[in-house]
């Protein structure tokens, strides 16, 4: 095969040797020289991640990330996979059989769904007020649905009200809502909005990315149809594994459609087998799950589970309490006005006046080892974002991230103020 293929490209090639066993390439025809950066070692520092993600991961999970890898279809895998399977359920509240992790990131959950559920032509509902249901928008625009979208500045939030109007005008097949908008720093309401969608007959897809772990969310009580999160937020595990879950309503939409999801990929009668879900005795290969990723995403739920879903709630928004009141008396403003719409997990602030932003962020990235971040999307240029989830989250971890700030404030007072 070889052969055939240096013969039709370049007959003999440059470096050609004729040996008795034929025509073949020697090493001199490698062209490109290995790169000296890959003859340098990884260099891979030490940073404090208190933005919104991915987090710092404990020496635990990370462990259990490097140990031997199995093969994705050996029994002990599949055994790894159940585990998380049932980490998740806890983790969301469900008893949703369909309930797995995709091998991707939080996008890659987030299309699961959308491809799944809708077809192209049905209508969607997105609420927007932060950069997460701009890119459900545009998701399902490309997948090729109809879009429509109740829009608010970043920071707002929605009363059942208007989602319900909204509902009733559009009658939208799927409903998308951001429980932990980390673009603006919001917790949104999920009391009531199950109910209003499945009164029109409507699912309701919830991002729990940024919230998973961090604030109170009940899958199968808040009537939640499809809820994904992302590895790498209040879990802790690295970035690349997302829990996701869909409920009995979800999976008879999606296993009764007249065509096929977009992607192969990310089908769910194929992940759904891969994950032991579809009730059949053999699973067969459809791809290679990330082992490792899965290690670790098992270890993160292993966790959560040990600490307790209401005590890591209690326990982020203490912490939260504790950061918003030192933030408050640094003269900062709180970007979300309402202590109750708060996110725990990321804290938003304004700009304080007379700052550049990203002179601040830099100042502290450089003196203090510390990552906080900007806005993103339409927040990009409001506020500051500070996460403190999971592993990350203690009073002193807050303390260091206020001193941190205290400090770029006064250095960076006269310099850069504008
Ligand atoms: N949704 C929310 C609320 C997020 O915060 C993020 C990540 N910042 C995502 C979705 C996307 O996740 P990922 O970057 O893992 O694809």
């Amino acid at each position: 095969e070889f052969r055939a293929l240096v013969s039709i490209s370049n007959p003999g090639g440059p470096h050609a040797r004729s040996t008795k066993h034929g025509v073949h390439r020697g090493m001199s025809s490698v062209t490109i020289p290995p790169p000296a950066c890959m003859l340098r070692p990884l260099e891979a520092p030490f940073r404090y991640l208190f933005g919104p993600g991915p987090s710092n991961v404990p020496p635990r999970v990370l462990a259990a990330g490097g140990r031997p890898i199995i093969g994705h279809m050996h029994s002990e895998m599949f055994g790894i996979m159940n585990d998380i399977k049932k980490g998740i359920q806890y983790a969301f509240q469900t008893s949703n059989n369909m309930t797995l992790a995709m091998s991707g990131s939080g996008h890659t959950a987030m299309e699961c769904a959308l491809f799944n559920i809708v077809e192209p032509g049905e209508s969607v509902l997105v609420a927007i007020n932060g950069i997460w249901g701009e890119r459900v928008a545009e998701i399902a625009e490309r997948m090729g649905a109809k879009v429509h979208t109740l829009v608010k500045t970043p920071g707002g939030h929605f009363t059942n009200a208007e989602i319900e109007q909204a509902l009733a005008k559009h009658k939208p097949v799927l409903f998308f809502l951001t429980h932990g908008e980390s673009s603006a720093g919001l917790v949104h309401p999920v009391d009531g909005v199950g109910d209003t969608c499945h009164k029109y007959n409507c699912l309701l897809l919830v991002d729990s990315v940024a919230s998973l772990g961090a604030a109170p969310l009940l899958m199968d009580q808040q009537n939640i149809d499809i809820l994904y999160t992302g590895s790498q937020k209040a879990l802790n595990a690295p970035p690349g594994t997302a829990p996701i879950s869909f409920s009995e309503r979800a999976c008879h939409k999606m296993f009764n459609r007249k065509t096929k999801p977009v992607s192969y990929l990310l089908d769910m009668t194929h992940l759904s087998n891969y994950w032991g879900n579809d009730g059949k005795p053999e699973r067969t290969y459809h791809h290679t799950g990330p082992v490792s990723g899965f290690f670790a995403l098992r270890e993160s739920l292993a966790i959560l589970a040990e600490t307790g879903l209401e005590n890591s709630w209690k326990h982020h928004t203490e912490v939260a309490e504790y950061f918003w009141k030192g933030l408050e008396d640094l003269g900062l403003k709180l970007f979300i006005k309402d202590k109750d719409l708060r996110l725990p997990s990321v804290t938003t602030i304004a700009i304080p006046e007379g700052y550049n932003w990203k002179e601040l962020l830099a100042y502290i990235m450089k003196h203090h080892r510390i990552e906080f971040a900007g806005g993103l999307g339409p927040s990009v240029g409001m506020l500051l974002r500070i996460g403190l989830m999971g592993y990350n989250c203690n009073k002193a971890n807050a303390a260091m991230a206020l001193a941190a700030l205290e400090d770029a404030l006064k250095q960076l007072t006269n310099c850069t103020k504008k």
